[in-house]
Parts: C-alpha cells; sequence; structure tokens
C-alpha cells in the first residue's frame, strides 16, 4: 500500500506523466484534511498526502468522461456526432449528472489524449503513423474512406478525436485503479467515447473503429498499474474482432464476446478460443437473431460469472454497445433497456466479488438515440444501486418469444468447449 502511494504521488507530479493527475484532484476533494502525512517518495520528495482514516475515502459511485467527437461525423452515417451528446442530453435531463447528484457523480475532464505510443501498445505504429497523415487528404477532400476498413470513414479531426477517445479510457483507468486502493468501493467508470473500437485490427480501423479503446486500456493497466490479468466482457451486438485479435494469443487478458451469431463482420464464431499460450483465455458466443432478456441472463449466470471466476481478474474492462436493444436499426437481438441495467448491474457485482471493484465500461454501438440514451441512463443508475426505470421506456408488446432451445444450444456447447 505505502509503496502504491509513493509510487502514485511521482506519478501524480511528475511532468512527463500527467495521468494520475486526477486522481490527486480526487485525493484533495474527497480525502478528510484532518489526516494530512506527509510522505517521502523514494526520489527525495517530500509532498502532502491526505491519507484515509477508513476506507471510506471516496464516496462517489460513478467516474465518467466524456469525448464526443463532434468533427468526426457524416451525415446520415449512424456513427455519428449525436451519439454522445444524447447520451449526455438524457443524463442531464434525469438528473444523472454531477449537477444534481454532488460527489455521488464526477465528472472526469481534461483528461490527456492518448500518446502515439499507448496506441502502438496495440496498433501497427505504421498505421498510426499512416492515419496522422491522412489527416492532409481529409482536410482537403473534408471526408475520406480509410481503405479496406470496411465503413470506416475519417475527417480532419478524427485522428485527433481517436487519441482523446483512447486518453479517456486511459484516464479512467488511472483514476479507477487509483481509488481501489484506497477504497475498498471505487466508482464505477464509464468512458462515453467515440469513435468505437472494438471492431480496428492492430493493423488497422474497422467497422466504424478506429483505436481499440478498450484494448489500449488494458494494455495500459497492465503497463502502468501492474494488473496482469484483465477480463474484458463486450456485449455489443457485433463481435469484437479487434479486440479479439489483439489478444488472441495472450493468456492474461481473456476476451468474452457475445454477439449475434452471422451479424458483421462475420468472426466470432463458437470455436475460436485463442491460440497458443492464449489457448482458452478467448471465449465468442454467438446468440441465434431473436435472443433477449432471458438469453443474456441465462448467458450471465452460466457463462460469465464461472469464466470470471475461473480467471481471477485484476481488473474488468467492458466493451458496452447498445445495439443489441430491439429497436436498434443496425440488428436483430430483442435487448431492453431492463437487460442493460442487470448486465451493469451483475456485473458491477462482479468486479466487486473478484477485483475490488475495479470496472470501466466502454461505449462501443448503439446508433437508436433513444433507446441508446435511455440504456446508458439505466446504466448509471445500476452503478448508482438505485432502481431501474426501464419500465417507463421498455414496450413488451414488440417482443416476440427467444429461440430458447437455440440458445440453451449454444450455451452447452460453449460450457462444454470451455469446460465451465
Ligand atoms: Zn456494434
Amino acid at each position: 500500500m505505502a509503496l502504491n502511494l509513493i509510487l502514485l504521488i511521482k506519478y501524480s507530479f511528475s511532468p512527463t506523466h500527467p495521468p494520475l493527475f486526477p486522481f490527486f484532484y480526487l485525493l484533495k476533494k474527497y480525502m478528510p484534511k484532518r489526516n494530512l502525512f506527509s510522505i517521502s517518495c523514494s526520489y527525495g520528495d517530500v509532498v502532502d498526502l491526505f491519507v484515509p482514516s477508513s476506507a471510506q475515502v471516496f464516496d462517489g459511485k460513478i467516474i465518467y468522461c466524456v469525448a464526443p467527437a463532434m468533427g468526426h461525423n457524416k451525415d446520415s452515417h449512424p456513427e455519428c456526432h449525436l451519439r454522445v451528446p444524447s447520451i449526455v442530453g438524457a443524463l442531464d435531463n434525469m438528473k444523472l449528472t454531477p449537477k444534481f447528484r454532488g460527489s455521488e457523480i464526477f465528472e472526469l475532464q481534461n483528461f490527456r489524449p492518448a500518446t502515439v505510443d499507448d496506441i502502438a501498445s496495440v496498433h501497427a505504429k505504421a498505421y498510426v503513423v499512416g492515419l496522422e497523415k491522412a489527416m492532409d487528404q481529409a482536410s482537403e477532400q473534408g471526408l475520406i474512406f480509410i481503405e479496406g476498413s470496411g465503413p470506416t470513414y475519417a475527417t480532419p479531426t478524427t485522428f485527433q478525436d481517436s487519441l482523446v477517445a483512447a486518453g479517456a479510457g486511459i484516464s479512467l483507468v488511472d483514476s479507477v485503479v487509483a481509488a481501489s486502493k484506497i477504497g475498498k468501493d471505487p466508482p464505477t467508470g464509464f468512458a462515453l467515447i467515440r469513435p468505437p473500437g472494438h471492431h480496428a485490427v492492430p493493423k488497422g480501423p474497422l467497422g466504424f473503429c478506429v483505436f481499440g479503446n478498450i484494448a489500449v486500456a488494458a494494455r495500459y493497466a497492465q503497463r502502468f498499474h501492474g494488473l496482469k490479468r484483465v477480463f474484458i466482457i463486450d456485449f455489443d451486438v457485433h463481435h469484437g474482432n479487434g479486440t479479439n485479435d489483439a489478444f488472441y494469443d495472450d493468456p492474461d487478458v481473456f476476451f468474452l464476446s457475445t454477439h449475434q451469431d452471422g451479424s458483421y463482420p462475420g468472426t466470432g464464431k463458437i470455436d475460436q478460443i485463442g491460440n497458443l499460450n492464449g489457448e482458452g483465455a478467448t471465449l465468442n458466443l454467438p446468440l441465434p437473431g431473436g435472443s433477449g432478456d432471458i438469453a443474456m441472463r441465462t448467458v450471465f449466470d452460466e457463462v460469465i460469472v464461472p469464466c470470471a471466476q475461473r480467471f481471477k481478474p485484476d481488473i474488468i474492462l467492458v466493451s458496452a454497445g447498445y445495439d443489441g436493444h430491439v429497436l436498434d436499426p443496425l440488428a436483430s437481438l430483442q435487448f431492453t433497456t431492463a437487460t442493460y441495467y442487470t448486465l451493469a448491474s451483475n456485473i458491477k457485482q462482479l468486479a466487486k466479488d473478484l477485483c475490488g471493484g475495479r470496472c470501466i465500461f466502454f461505449l462501443e454501438g448503439g446508433y437508436n438515440l433513444d433507446s441508446l440514451s435511455n440504456s446508458v441512463a439505466d446504466t448509471f443508475r445500476a452503478f448508482l444501486d438505485e432502481p431501474s426505470l426501464a419500465s417507463e421506456v421498455d414496450n413488451p408488446d414488440i417482443l416476440y418469444e427467444e429461440p430458447s432451445s437455440k440458445v440453451k444450444q449454444a450455451i452447452q456447447r460453449v460450457k462444454h468447449i470451455h469446460s465451465l
């Protein structure tokens, strides 16, 4: 503990290591002033630090970042610049922002963008540098499509916007990890960011995704915080092929994806389980079209929980895509606002049980602005341990019967493959 604090202090004050500034800000803001100590760190500096007398040092329940990438936009494209403002507007309307909740909800602002080196922990440097250069072309033409990347567009601000999105995730890792070292109940993080990331492969962008935000954060958690074992849950309706590929050989990052069978980009078959040392540390569960709340509850209890318990993670990161919602235009699962509430609540509890509550959500898909915003708002309510308001927005009349026998078969098969 003491060593950790010393390292944190050093990092907090070093101009070359700004990422822990938010942590120090939180310390100063929330720690009781009577516990002021001076600590000599290993570099000879003497600094003042508020040390808690009890475990409860930060009583907030949510810490979030907003990175709307307003310049990264294409008219009538589903992955447009209205998405994050729509969520933020809904949070405000539903009184789920710091303005209404005081210290219970904290918005981390002025976080640092990711560096090229951060991104290069996942992506080929040639891609990162090439994308930066492509900004000249985007400036001349206004908007370009990146060759071979599926329908991924770029505007003159795409490179910088993508660094900011990845930086938000990194900064949340800093803050959540730091809070977990001084309290037993750290806030749950949510990176409200775009462009999304889980399709971006190590060598390039794909499927609306530019940099693998969650993969970069996972590597960062390992490298800068010594959190060796990272458990990634991806409940976006599409397979997180980029995250899958980044860690396919890696036994220390468990990637678990549920997605609609046959949906874009066509990867994530049930027998894709990792390779070499990473064999068994990738779990892909394609769900039949029409799968909904019952399917996801069963998957959580019978697959996600035993998998995570066996893996023993140090942190849980979540690719939170809301395009599995029944109202989403890009797919045909039947998740509801209530499904996302239950998922968020269960994942938060899982993190509490297994890894000191360290848990961060990353926005991925979700293209119906109403269902996206309502679902994120209910996710916030789950993090706050408040009741769901899903029944006010979900319409059970539009749901049809889930393909329960096919779902059961898929679950049995994945349990057999992974010995769960
Ligand atoms: Zn998606």
